[in-house]
C-alpha cells in the first residue's frame, strides 16, 4: 500500500505518517471511510478498502436489520455504500457477488420460517440532490429513446417504515413476509394479521377481477404519536428506546408473540403489486387504482408528473409539508408509469432501473459529545449544552445541542464522549434524541452540574418546583450581558447599533454595568470604542436617545422580567398605564387580569421587590425613559379586539414589529402560524406559504391598504 493516499486501516503505520496525516489518523474509522479520496485512490489501496468497507456495512446491516438499533445515521450509511459503489465503479474487477452494492443487505435471523418471494424485492437507487435526479431522467430518456417530457412519472411519498410482501390467494390474505435479503423473507403472517389496515379479504366489487394469486408490496409504519407513546413506555420500563419510528416498526413486525405486535398499532401503505399476468393492467397508476378498488390502503398523495420541473414542484411542496404528516417520510419515490417501459428498463441486482428515491436532507445525524458546557442565561438559569463534533443536519452545521437541565441528562443517560443521535428540523434548536450506548468504549465520563455559577462563582440554587438551577446573583455579569443585549434588541428598546458585540465592549471597558447605564453614556465613551468615528458615535447616541420614547410595553419587555414576553407586556400595559402603578400593584390586581396567571403575577411582584432592580428603574426614570402607556390615548378597535392575526410578506409602510404593535395595541394578537383559529392574515408583498394555508382554511385576507383603513376608522 502506498503511504501518500492511505487512510488508517489498521493503525500500524501511524507513526511514520507526516504531522498532518497523524492529525487525520486521529479520526474515527468511520470518518476515514467517509472521507476516502476516491478520485486518487490506487488499485492496491482500493482492494483493501473495499473489503473493509464491506465488513463495516455488514456490521451496520446487522445493527439496523437484526437489532433494529442502528449505531450510525442513515445518511452516514448511505454515504458508506456510495463510496463503496464509486470505488467499484472505478475498479469493476473488485466487485464481488456478495458486495452490499449487489444485493439487499438484510441478513436473516432465525426465529421465523423463510418464504421465497414471487419476484425479488428490490431496494431503490438514491438521489441526494436535483442534479442526481436530473441524471436519472436523462438516462431514462436515453435508454427509452424518448424525448424530454415524453415519459410519464409517478411521484409518491417514500414512507419510512419496513417493507413487506402480502400474498392474496383467491382474494384471501394467505401469507406475509419481510423483504429479508430480497429473495428470501421472514414469514410474519401472524403478526401482519394484527394490522387492521391489512384486509384479510379483498373487495369483490362487481366487475373487479380478483386473480388467483396477487402479491402486493407495501411499507408497514408507525405513526409519529404511536412511536412517542412506545418510547415513553419503554423509557419508563427502563428498556432501550428506538432511534426512530422505522426501527420501531421493523422491531414490532418481528416479534415472536403476535400479541406484542398487536399492542404497537402498526399501519401500512401499499405501493405496488406484482402483476402475475392475470390482470390486464398496463401502468403503475392504473395498478394503484385497482389496488384501491380491491380495498387496499394506498397513500393518497400520489401525483403524475411529465417533466423534471413537475417532479421538482412535487418535491418542493413536500419538503416542508411532510413535517405535518402523522407519519415519517424520508423522501419521494419517482417511478416510470408505463409497465412496458419498466420492463424495457429492467433492473440491476439491487435496484429497478425505472425508479429512484429522492432523499430529503436528513434531520437526524450521529455525532459525538466532545464536552458539556454550562451557560448562564438572562434569567440566571444554568443550562448544560453539549459541545458536538460539527455535523450537518437539516442543511446546516451544528456544533451545540441543548441538554436542558440535569434531570434531562440523567433521564437520557448522557455522558461526555458519548455518540448520540441529534435531531434538528427547520429553525428549531438541535436536540439530542438518544445515546448510542453500543458505541461506548469506557472513555465516557459522567457529568455533574456545578455547585457555583460558572460565570460569577456565586452559589446556585434549585427553586422549588423548577428543574433548572439558578445563579443567585442579580449582578452576575453573564446575566448583565444577556440582559443588556435583550434590553437593546429589536423587539425590546430597539436601539440600532447596540448589538451583542458592542454591549460586550462597553461591559469590558466598564462603561456600563446594567441596562440603565446605557442612557448615561457620553460622546467620548462611545467614541473611545474601536471602529467608532464621529458619525457612528452620533448615530448610536441618537438611537439611544430615540429609544427613551418607546412605549411602556417595550420597556416592560426589555426589563427581562421572567415570564413577561412581548405580548404579556402589552396585556399588562392595557391595565397599568404607567410603570409606577404596576410597581405598586398587589398580587391579586395583577393575577385577575385575563391572560395573566399566578406564575407571571408572582414573578412581577418578586421583580419589583429586588433592591437592585429598583435602583436600575430609578436610573431609567432619571434618564427620562418613558414610563407611561400610549394606550391612554388609544381606544380599543372592534376590528382588532380579541382577534388573532398572522403576518406574511413584506409591508411597505410598516415593519413587522410595528404592525404587530399596532394590532396588539388595539387588543388583537399576532401569531406566527396560520391555523383554523386565525381570524385574518395581513398580506404584504411576496407572501409565503402562509397565504396558501390561509386559503386552505378560508381565512380573511387583508391588504396593507385595508389595514391602514382599519387603523384609521
Ligand atoms: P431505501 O429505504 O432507501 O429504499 C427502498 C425502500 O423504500 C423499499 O424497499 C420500500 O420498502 C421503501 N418505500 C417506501 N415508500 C415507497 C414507495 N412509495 N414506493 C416504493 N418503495 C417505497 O432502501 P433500503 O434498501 O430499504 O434500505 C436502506 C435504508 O436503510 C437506507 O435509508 C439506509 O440508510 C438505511 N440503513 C441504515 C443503516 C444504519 O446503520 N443506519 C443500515 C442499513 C440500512
Amino acid at each position: 500500500m502506498k503511504k501518500n493516499n492511505l487512510y488508517n486501516l489498521s493503525g500500524e503505520i501511524k507513526n511514520c505518517l507526516p504531522e498532518k496525516m497523524k492529525e487525520k489518523s486521529k479520526r474515527s474509522k468511520l470518518e476515514e471511510f467517509l472521507n476516502i479520496d476516491i478520485k486518487n485512490i490506487i488499485k492496491d489501496d482500493a482492494r483493501l478498502i473495499v473489503e473493509d468497507l464491506r465488513d463495516e456495512l455488514a456490521k451496520h446491516n446487522y445493527y439496523y436489520y437484526i437489532k433494529d438499533n442502528p449505531i450510525i445515521s442513515d445518511h452516514q450509511y448511505d454515504m458508506l455504500l456510495r463510496n463503496l459503489s464509486m470505488i467499484e465503479k472505478k475498479y469493476p474487477e473488485l466487485i464481488t457477488e456478495d458486495s452490499p452494492t449487489q444485493r439487499i443487505g438484510a441478513p436473516l435471523e432465525g426465529g421465523f420460517s423463510t418464504v421465497e418471494h414471487g419476484e425479488r424485492m428490490l431496494s431503490l437507487q438514491d438521489a441526494f440532490d436535483y442534479q442526481e435526479l436530473n441524471d436519472f431522467l436523462t438516462r431514462i430518456y436515453k435508454d427509452l429513446e424518448r424525448g424530454e417530457n415524453e415519459v410519464e412519472f409517478i411521484c409518491e411519498l417514500k414512507i419510512d417504515g419496513s417493507a413487506v410482501a402480502l400474498v392474496y390467494e383467491d382474494g384471501k390474505f394467505a401469507r406475509g413476509a419481510t423483504r429479508g435479503d430480497g429473495v428470501l423473507g421472514e414469514d410474519i403472517t401472524a403478526n401482519l394479521k394484527t394490522i387492521r389496515a391489512i384486509p384479510l379479504r379483498l373487495f369483490r366489487k362487481t366487475g373487479l377481477k380478483i386473480p388467483s394469486r396477487l402479491e402486493v408490496r407495501g411499507e408497514v409504519y408507525l405513526a409519529k404519536d404511536e412511536f412517542k407513546r412506545i418510547n415513553a413506555e419503554r423509557e419508563e420500563e427502563g428498556i432501550a428506546t428506538f432511534a426512530n419510528p422505522r426501527n420501531a416498526a421493523a422491531g414490532s413486525l418481528r416479534q415472536i408473540d403476535p400479541k406484542n405486535t398487536a399492542s404497537r398499532r402498526l399501519n401500512i401503505f401499499i405501493y405496488s403489486a406484482v402483476d402475475s399476468g392475470e390482470l390486464d393492467i398496463s401502468s403503475h397508476y392504473e395498478m394503484l387504482n385497482y389496488l384501491v378498488d380491491a380495498g387496499l390502503k394506498i397513500n393518497p398523495n400520489i401525483r403524475k408528473a411529465a417533466s423534471f420541473e413537475e417532479i421538482k414542484r412535487y418535491l418542493e411542496s413536500w419538503e416542508e409539508k411532510r413535517k405535518d404528516l402523522p407519519y415519517e417520510t424520508d423522501g419521494v419515490v419517482i417511478k416510470v408509469n408505463d409497465f412496458g417501459y419498466q420492463r424495457k428498463l429492467g433492473q440491476t441486482s439491487r435496484n429497478p432501473r425505472w425508479a429512484i428515491a429522492y432523499k430529503f436532507p436528513p434531520e437526524e445525524e450521529v455525532t459525538r459529545i466532545l464536552d458539556i458546557k454550562v451557560s448562564v442565561g438572562r434569567t440566571g438559569a444554568l443550562t448544560p449544552v453539549a459541545v458536538l463534533r460539527p455535523v450537518t443536519v437539516a442543511g446546516s452545521t451544528i456544533s451545540n445541542a441543548t441538554l436542558h437541565n440535569e434531570d434531562e441528562i440523567r433521564r437520557k443517560d448522557v455522558k461526555v464522549g458519548d455518540w448520540v443521535v441529534v435531531h434538528k428540523a427547520g429553525d428549531v434548536i438541535p436536540e439530542i434524541v438518544k445515546v448510542i450506548k453500543e458505541r461506548r468504549d469506557g472513555s465516557q465520563q459522567e457529568f455533574r452540574m456545578p455547585g457555583k455559577c460558572p460565570v460569577c462563582r456565586s452559589d446556585v440554587i434549585k427553586p422549588e418546583g423548577e428543574v433548572a438551577l439558578r445563579c443567585t446573583s442579580m449582578a452576575c455579569p453573564a446575566q448583565q450581558y444577556e440582559r443588556i443585549v435583550h434590553f437593546a434588541s429589536k423587539g425590546a428598546m430597539d436601539i440600532e447599533g447596540l448589538g451583542p458585540a458592542i454591549v460586550e465592549k462597553f461591559l469590558d471597558k466598564k462603561l456600563i454595568k446594567d441596562s440603565a447605564d446605557i442612557y448615561y453614556l457620553k460622546y467620548d465613551d462611545v467614541f473611545s470604542l474601536e471602529n467608532f468615528k464621529e458619525k457612528s458615535t452620533k448615530n448610536l447616541l441618537g438611537a439611544i436617545e430615540e429609544s427613551k420614547k418607546k412605549p411602556l410595553s417595550r420597556l416592560l419587555f426589555a426589563m427581562g422580567i421572567r415570564y413577561v414576553g412581548s405580548h404579556t407586556a402589552v396585556v399588562l400595559t392595557r391595565v397599568f398605564t404607567d410603570l409606577d402603578s404596576l410597581m405598586h400593584a398587589r398580587y391579586e390586581e395583577i393575577e385577575e387580569i385575563k391572560e395573566i396567571g399566578p406564575k407571571i403575577a408572582e414573578s412581577i411582584i418578586s421583580f419589583f421587590k429586588q433592591e437592585q432592580n429598583l435602583k436600575v428603574i430609578e436610573k431609567l426614570r432619571k434618564a427620562g425613559v418613558n414610563f407611561s402607556s400610549e394606550l391612554k390615548k388609544v381606544l380599543k378597535k372592534e376590528a382588532f379586539a380579541g382577534k388573532t392575526f398572522v403576518l406574511t410578506g413584506k409591508l411597505n409602510d410598516f415593519s413587522r414589529d410595528e404592525a404587530k404593535e399596532i394590532i396588539e395595541n388595539f387588543g388583537g394578537r399576532v401569531t406566527s402560524n396560520v391555523s383554523r383559529g386565525t381570524d385574518a392574515v395581513l398580506l404584504g408583498e411576496s407572501p409565503g406559504s402562509k397565504l396558501d394555508d390561509a386559503r386552505r382554511y378560508n381565512i380573511r385576507l387583508i391588504s396593507e391598504e385595508e389595514f391602514k383603513k382599519m387603523i384609521k376608522e
